[in-house]
């Protein structure tokens, strides 16, 4: 691999991973990352000195074991990066507002089920089964635990394809409890009767497992990242928008940069959003069939933001994230406003620095929103989308700020200042096709539909990030796997990874 060389096109999760794997396997990186600087969902950004994430607030993965710190070890990297560890006794608290209902829920296997059935104990055996069941699941995934490949097509169960509510409903009986069960909801944007029930397992599995936060930002894991590959002779590229793919003989030729560079590469890989990406490549080398696909295909939700910049000494740390729920029957409709403005359901989290003390310096909101509700801005662009998108978002925030108040009555007086975001920033800052979320959303319907290969009809051209595969901090590494082991060889990483663990 010692001379070949490879471009990738967007400095985010999957760029960055895709590119510390193959740096340090000997090519030589350059990354191309259309924003001031790289890092995608691990960006942080800035207001008045305090920094605040755009889309990396809890992880799964970073416990004892756990794939991201085998990852992170093989790539040299944990010592650089901060974490902060859930604790196991809650590391989520759902919160019913209509009458108050509370429920602290523990990590760990048992201590979930524990924590789970001590607030409906005539369900037990079906929580059990349950979580039992999720964690069979993910074992028809072997890149889930860093499994090697081992060629033969993997045949999956029919719980497999069950929609995630029909998976839940299959074990236990209790409609509140049905609810409780899916509150990890907005960490997938979790389609009533469409969502996948293994993607529900996957992401409540990786954070039964144990949850962690980044302290002091997740910029960090980015900078780590770019650190390996420019260790290994590599480069990442900041404001280089790649506005078009060329071709010859049904390969990419080069990249073309909006500023005008041309950079070639023996590979080309792409972490943006395929519906973009079948507008920057040149005609010859997608069918026309497969860019319709690729446009139809539909996406996850968006989602609205509150970054609330707290006083100093008022506002007390919470270890855990919080889950905000208006009433029960509003689990899996999250993604539409109220007709008085405010949301269905959100969750917050208070994100922790280094040297965290007894007080908060910051709280942040995130509500699942479906695009439509600002489709009729759709037009504008960053800092030009008027008056009334203005006076929307204010009136969103506001009516968040005033559900949060019965639970912290005196909220409104601890702010300093609220910074906002919508599904358009959503789209603009990443460029995924309507503010998505997660990508493209998984469907039990059509399974085939959202799911395609990393490899496309260019041999020198594949994919990786959230798009394919997995989203997340633990999902979008491990399409990274994939797509870098296309190049280096089946199941070279994942030995390495797993040996490196081992040899520690
Ligand atoms: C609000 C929000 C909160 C989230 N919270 C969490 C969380 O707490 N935990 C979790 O695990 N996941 C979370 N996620 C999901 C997670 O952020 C994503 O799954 C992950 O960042 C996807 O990685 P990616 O590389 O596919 O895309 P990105 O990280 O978006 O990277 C794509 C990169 O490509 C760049 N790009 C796009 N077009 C071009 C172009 N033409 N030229 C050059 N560069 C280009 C973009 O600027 C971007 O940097 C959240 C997402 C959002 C939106």
């Amino acid at each position: 691999m010692k001379h070949q060389s490879a471009v990738i096109i967007g400095g985010g999760v999957g760029g960055l991973f895709t590119g510390a794997f193959l740096a340090k396997n000997g090519l030589t990186v350059t990354v191309l990352e259309k924003n001031p600087l790289y890092g995608g969902g691990l960006q942080c950004f800035s207001r008045k000195g305090k920094l605040f994430e755009t889309g990396m607030h809890i992880m799964g993965g970073f416990e004892e074991h756990g794939i991201l710190t085998k990852i992170c070890s093989y790539l040299n990297i944990l010592d650089d990066l901060k974490i902060r560890h859930v604790p196991s006794s809650c590391m989520d608290e759902i919160i019913f507002n209509s009458n108050g209902d509370t429920y602290r829920i523990a990590s760990g296997r048992d201590k979930f089920i524990e924590s789970i059935s001590s607030y409906f104990p005539e369900e037990r055996v079906g929580i059990e089964r349950y979580v039992n069941s999720m964690f069979k699941l993910t074992e028809e995934l072997p890149l889930f635990y860093l499994q090697e490949n081992t060629g033969t097509i993997s045949e999956h169960t029919e719980m497999f394809t069950w929609s995630a509510d029909t998976f839940i409903a299959h074990f236990v009986a209790d409609e509140r409890l049905r609810e409780v069960l899916a509150y990890l909801n907005p960490l997938y944007a979790g389609v009533k009767g469409h969502t996948p029930a293994y993607i529900h397992a996957l992401i409540n599995v990786l954070f039964i497992n144990g949850a962690s936060r980044f302290e002091g930002g997740s910029q960090q894991l980015a900078d780590a990242l770019v650190k390996v590959i420019k260790q290994n002779g590599g480069q990442v590229l900041c404001n280089k928008e790649v506005s078009e793919l060329g071709v010859a003989d049904k390969l990419i030729s080069c990249v073309k940069t909006a500023d005008g560079e041309c950079i070639v590469g023996d590979w080309y890989i792409s972490s943006v959003h395929p519906a973009i990406l079948s507008r920057l490549i040149q005609p010859g080398v997608f069918r026309r069939g497969f860019i319709k696909r690729l446009n139809e295909i539909p996406n996850s939700y968006s989602a609205f933001s509150l970054y609330i910049d707290l006083k100093p000494g008022v506002f007390p740390y919470i270890d855990h994230t919080c889950y905000f729920i208006e009433d029960y029957g509003m689990m899996w409709n999250q993604d539409r406003v109220n007709a008085n403005g405010s949301q269905k359901a959100f969750m917050f989290m208070t994100p922790p620095e280094i040297d965290q003390g007894k007080y908060a310096s910051r709280l942040l909101v995130h509500s699942v929103m479906n695009f439509d509700e600002v489709r009729q801005w759709s037009d504008t662009c960053v800092g030009k989308r008027g008056k009334d998108y203005q006076e929307w978002k204010r009136s969103i925030a506001d009516c968040i700020i005033t559900q949060l108040e019965s639970v912290y009555p005196e909220l409104r007086n601890m702010i300093n200042e609220i910074h906002t975001s919508s599904p358009l920033t959503i789209r603009d800052f990443f460029n995924t096709k309507e503010g998505a979320m997660f990508g493209y959303s998984k469907d039990c319907e059509n399974m085939i539909l959202s799911h395609f290969p990393i490899y496309t009809k260019a041999k020198n051209l594949l994919l990786t990030g959230q798009n394919v595969n997995l989203h997340g901090i633990c999902g979008v590494p491990l399409t990274a796997i994939h797509t870098a082991e296309a190049i280096l060889g089946n199941n070279q990483l994942v030995k390495a990874i797993n040996n490196a663990y081992e040899t520690e």
